[in-house]
């Protein structure tokens, strides 16, 4: 702020640009990958001194800085939907003074009225327009740039606190929400990130907005989202006098409407209010960010208006940051249960934003060397989105050269097998397939549907082996008893005697099957079955050079290095000869000499797949040994039919040559 006192036009000029070029990129980071580089806390810094500097010299403001627009674009895969009056973002205040500023502000522009303020929570979410015409939901959609958002009304309907219908229908009405995530799942959310090795969210906002921008409804049902309604965009058949009546009318028309809203007559009451929440806002099952104080008589709002940005009758007062300074006591790894080495510091204890925090995660490697952080640091703590302890800092200046710098150990600390970081990935893996920490989520996927496909062994049912200590990696379920098995609390006689033929079944499931389920990191199912077309064997697979598996479509350098890598651990290898030893088939099943699994035939591929484009298909095709071509003859063996076939699938059905859906495809190409 002093600075901009000595601005010159030029030089505030150039600083303006930087700062809208920032901003404008962090406004991508934040509103379009839903993954902030910066805390909020910096970028509203950012903000205010552009628009100080816009205040300043106005001749500066131009229409596209970020000070006079709201959000980010819609996200690519979304259909866009306009909406039916804007929604707006609000103008913060990061003090008491600029609180009563809002107060002067608005009550010079009512000319001395009497205004009351209703003060909300300001949830820490993302906001929706919730559309319903004579009462029945018709669709739903995020703010997007204020006018358009992206349709989200598929996932939308996946939250239970929607509601499809009102309970008293009215012809129009635009409801505005918060759709939300509790503290509890986006703890849950970012654990299970952390352990997959996925980028963490950054705050409940974030994670709320990326469950809400799947372009599959399936996850965002899978994660637990909440809405809280606040307002109404535009209505038909509705006359209010007060903002306090909307949320009442909204609480009616079965909405959820946040309970802890209070009206203001004076600024004294209400700063003590906002105070309060700062200090009891840990409490909340929820994240919040600050408060809403909003001016409650409608035709006021009205009189005040708008600026492009947010409108002038409401403010939202931002709480700054809880910090804490205390020291790194260690740094240790967890095994999470993909494999992935998570650092972390145990701190010395301190009390921050209503708990007592001992330790925080230290996400990887490269976190640890980009913030420079070392054993025996003091550094400063934060939560992010108030919930997740992190160092936001390590204090150089207080070292004393006790400190030691960390890195990442060789090998695992649970099973000693060799630990990998793969080119381009942030962060390290175990590699042992026999590593303890690993072996329940390795087992559940070695059983699932698309790989060995043992129906009844589920995780309830891998946990309880796991802890009789029965099996010791996936190779020990072929060793299984029926003795072992009945015991078992909730398998009883029947079960265990199902349990056990699938096992068995499972031992001549095809090898494109069997590569999948040993879980080599990358190799999905699609890889797995060209490496088992393109190689007819396990031991194949296993002894090929890595300049040979560079080459086969659709591997790479990523998989192909992954896969070197698990088979030249020796504990794997002694899991595959157990495998071997039990029966379980390890050859492709229609392996003629040298050749793959589609040798001689030719197909034709008509109309759109959905799971796989012309090119891959074509690749998969011809990694098996076969042809793909484009026109239908008497020599073709196969014609693969999409969604719109063209005049290929009628030729194909005069000459009659056998046509698959993608699904005998698939089959197909299988080995199946
Ligand atoms: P905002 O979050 O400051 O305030 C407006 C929003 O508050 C509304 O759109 C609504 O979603 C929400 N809200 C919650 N409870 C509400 C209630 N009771 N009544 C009305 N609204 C309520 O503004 P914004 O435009 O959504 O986002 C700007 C903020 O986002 C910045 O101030 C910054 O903190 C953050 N941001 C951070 C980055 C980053 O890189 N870290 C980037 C861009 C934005």
């Amino acid at each position: 702020m002093e600075q901009n006192m000595v601005l010159t036009l030029e030089s505030a000029r150039e600083r303006a640009e930087i700062l809208r070029r920032e901003l404008e990129t962090h406004n991508y980071n934040y509103y379009v990958l839903d993954a902030p580089v910066i805390s909020d806390a910096q970028y509203d810094k950012m903000m205010r001194e552009l628009e100080q500097i816009e205040e300043k010299f106005p001749v500066l403001v131009t229409p596209y800085s970020p000070t006079q627009r709201v959000g980010g674009k819609p996200r690519e895969g979304f259909v866009t939907v306009r909406l039916l009056s804007p929604m707006l973002s609000l103008s913060n205040a990061f003090d008491e003074g600029e609180l009563r500023d809002f107060d002067r502000r608005v009550r010079q522009a009512l000319a001395g009225e009497n205004v009351e303020y209703v003060v909300e929570l300001k949830i820490d979410g993302l906001a929706v327009s919730l559309y319903y015409e004579d009462g029945v939901f018709v669709r739903g959609s995020t703010r997007g740039d204020g006018e358009t958002g992206e349709d989200i009304s598929e996932n939308l309907k996946t939250i239970r606190s929607v509601p499809l219908r009102l309970r008293r229908p009215v012809p129009r009405l635009e409801v505005r929400g918060e759709v939300f995530m509790s503290k509890k799942s986006f703890s849950m959310l970012n654990e299970a990130r952390e352990e997959a090795g996925e980028p963490l969210f950054a705050n409940p906002r974030n994670a709320a907005a990326g469950t809400l921008r799947q372009l599959d409804p399936r996850v965002t049902a899978s994660r637990k989202l909440d809405l809280f309604a606040y307002g109404i965009g535009y209505s038909e058949g509705i006359d209010l006098p007060e903002h306090e009546a909307v949320l009442n009318l909204l609480r009616e028309e079965g909405f959820k409407v946040n309970s802890e809203h209070k009206i203001f007559s004076t600024m004294d009451d209400l700063i003590q209010y906002c105070f309060r929440w700062q200090k009891e806002r840990f409490n909340l099952s929820y994240a919040i960010d600050g408060l809403v104080m909003k001016v409650n008589s409608l035709p006021q709002q009205e009189r005040l208006g708008a600026t492009a940005k947010s409108p002038r009758w409401a403010i939202a007062y931002k709480f700054p940051p809880e910090q804490a300074v205390t020291r790194v006591k260690n740094i240790f790894v967890r095994v999470g249960r993909t494999g992935v080495l998570t650092p972390a510091a145990e701190l010395e204890p301190v009390r921050l934003a209503g708990t007592t925090v001992s330790k925080a995660t230290l996400h990887n490697e490269d976190y640890i060397k980009e913030k420079d952080i070392r054993v025996g640091d003091l550094v400063l703590v934060q939560k992010a989105g108030d919930i997740i302890p992190e160092i936001q800092a390590a204090l150089p200046d207080k070292r004393t050269g006790a400190e030691k710098v960390w890195s990442m150990p060789a090998e695992c600390p649970a099973c000693g097998s060799k630990v990998v970081r793969a080119g381009g990935e942030a962060a390290a893996r175990c590699t042992g397939m026999a590593c303890p920490e690993r072996l329940w989520e390795e087992l559940i996927h070695f059983a699932s549907r698309n790989a060995m496909d043992i129906t009844g062994l589920g995780p309830a049912v891998i946990a309880q082996l796991l802890s009789a200590g029965l099996i010791g990696d996936p190779a020990d379920l072929y060793a299984l008893r029926y003795e072992d098995l009945a015991p078992l609390e909730r398998l009883g006689p029947k079960s265990a005697r199902n349990l056990l033929e699938a096992i068995e079944k499972s031992k001549s499931a095809s090898l494109a099957r069997l590569i999948f389920a040993l879980g080599i990191r990358h190799v999905g199912e699609r890889a797995a079955k060209i490496l088992a077309g393109k190689y007819g064997s396990l031991d194949r697979l296993m002894s090929a050079d890595p300049e040979e598996l560079v080459d086969v479509p659709e591997v790479g350098p990523k998989i192909a290095g992954s896969i070197v890598d698990f088979f030249a651990n020796s504990q794997n290898r002694m899991v595959i000869d157990k495998l071997v030893e039990a029966g379980v088939n390890t050859r492709a099943k229609r392996e003629s000499q040298g050749g793959g699994l589609l040798d001689g035939k030719i197909f034709v591929i008509t109309g759109t797949l959905e799971e796989f484009s012309r090119q891959q298909a074509q690749e998969l095709v011809e990694s098996l040994g076969g042809k793909v071509t484009s026109s239908v003859s008497r020599n073709t063996s196969y014609v693969v039919v999409g969604e719109n076939p063209g005049s290929k699938y009628d030729k194909a059905l005069a000459l009659g040559i056998t046509i698959l859906n993608e699904n005998d495809f698939k089959k197909i190409v299988d080995g199946n």
